[in-house]
């Protein structure tokens, strides 16, 4: 046990028993502040972590992409215990709006599990909400904080373990690219 911040301790961050490599000890601290700022905005309710920092084993066994913000210790998995997760998320985006707090990307899950993606500010997303509208394969759409967008309804299948729009993007130019290389060798074998 080794408490970061008043409600965080890096153990909760090392959900695979991974301990946090030292060069991402500066990003485990900030995000533990981040969800600190978070947890006080959103009404207080306890964050129940589920997925901090991911080795690359870890997270490609998920299936998270190689450019993963879990992979740097900069993106944490988590529930808002007691509170609904859409609501909280909502409060999150509103007070990102009024420069309250800034973030990377915020996801949530609300016609799956119900649990929140939420990273640091790494230069590429800020205050990037989204809503994962499909699991199978994942789907997302932007949000605003305001009217959920409608759940995908094709192949929405069994929760995932890794969300973050850019894994999925990536997952899915894996499988484009996996298509390509077996038509491939359909026409050279001449089976097309
Ligand atoms: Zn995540």
């Amino acid at each position: 046990m080794s408490a970061i911040t008043e409600h965080f301790d890096s153990t909760e961050f090392e959900q695979g028993g991974a301990p946090v490599p030292s060069q991402y000890l500066g990003n485990l601290y900030a995000l533990a502040a981040l969800l600190e700022q978070a947890r006080a905005i959103g009404g207080g309710y306890p964050l129940r972590i589920t997925s901090g920092y991911r080795p690359a084993a870890d997270n490609a066994s998920v299936g998270g992409a190689a450019t993963s913000q879990h992979l740097t210790a900069s993106a944490a998995d988590f529930y808002p215990v007691g509170a609904d997760a859409v609501e909280w998320s909502r409060a999150i985006i509103a007070a990102a709006a009024t420069g309250d707090i800034r973030f990377g990307q915020l996801e949530v899950d609300p016609y799956g599990d119900g649990h929140v993606h939420l990273s640091l500010d790494n230069g590429v997303a800020i205050n990037n909400a989204i809503v994962l509208v499909g699991h199978d394969p994942n789907t997302y759409a932007d949000w605003n904080g305001g009217d959920l967008p409608p759940k995908d309804s094709g192949g929405f299948g069994d929760a995932v373990a890794e969300t973050d729009s850019a894994e999925s993007t990536a997952s899915s130019n894996s499988v484009t690219a996996i298509i390509s290389i077996a038509l491939l060798f359909a026409i050279l074998e001449g089976g097309i």
